[in-house]
C-alpha cells in the first residue's frame, strides 16, 4: 500500500480550463479541439494576456467552489483511498485569497476536510519524499515533485506530455501505473 497519494485539483479532479473557457465566452469543446498538443499555456490558446485571462476569475470565490467535477472525480477517488492509507488534496489557488476561500469550500462541499487532507498552496514539492505520489496534470509540478525524491504520475490532459492518452478515458492510464506503483512500493 501506498504510505501518501497527494493529489491536484484542477486538471484532474475538476474542469477548471472548461469554466476558463466560458468566462471568456469561448466553448470549452471547441478550444479543447483546437489546443496545440502539450501547451500549457492556456492564455494562448485563448489567444489573450495573462491579465484578460485572470480579470473574470480573480476576486470571485465562486469560479473556484462551483468548478465541474470532471465526469472520472468519483473513480478517481475512490481509487486512491483505496490505493494510499493518506490521501492529500494538493491544490495551487492562484494569487488572489478568493481562491483560498473557494477551493476549501468545493472540497467541504464533497466531504473533503479542506485544511485535514488538504493543503492549499503553490510549493507542493516541499511535501515530496520517497514513498509520497504526487498525482498532478502539470509537467513542471511532476518534474519539481521528482526532483526533490517523490514519485511522480502526471494525469493526463492535452495539455501536457502525455496527450496523446485518450482524454475521455484518463483513467485507465492512471489505474495501470498506480498498479505499478503499488507493486514497487
Ligand atoms: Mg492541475
Amino acid at each position: 500500500m501506498i504510505k501518501y497519494i497527494f493529489l491536484d485539483m484542477d486538471g484532474v479532479c475538476c474542469d477548471f480550463i472548461g469554466e476558463a473557457c466560458r468566462r471568456h465566452g469561448r466553448d470549452p469543446a471547441e478550444v479543447i479541439a483546437g489546443w496545440t498538443p502539450g501547451n500549457w499555456d492556456v492564455c494562448r490558446e485563448l489567444g489573450v494576456t495573462p491579465r484578460e485571462f485572470w480579470s473574470p476569475i480573480q476576486g470571485d470565490p465562486g469560479f473556484w467552489s462551483e468548478l465541474n467535477p470532471y465526469p472520472w472525480f468519483d473513480e478517481l477517488w475512490s481509487l486512491v483511498k483505496s490505493t494510499a492509507e493518506n490521501v492529500v488534496i494538493s491544490t495551487s489557488p492562484g494569487r488572489c485569497p478568493t481562491g483560498h476561500f473557494g477551493k476549501a469550500t468545493w472540497l467541504k462541499d464533497r466531504d473533503i476536510h479542506p485544511t485535514i487532507n488538504g493543503m492549499i498552496g503553490r510549493r507542493k514539492e516541499l511535501m515530496a519524499a520517497p514513498g509520497r505520489v504526487l498525482i498532478d496534470d502539470s509537467d513542471a509540478n511532476i518534474e519539481k515533485w521528482v526532483a526533490h525524491g517523490g514519485t511522480g504520475l502526471l494525469f493526463p490532459r492535452r495539455w501536457n506530455a502525455l496527450h496523446h492518452v485518450d482524454m475521455d478515458d484518463p483513467m485507465t492510464w492512471v489505474r495501470e501505473r498506480l498498479e505499478e506503483i503499488s507493486r514497487q512500493s
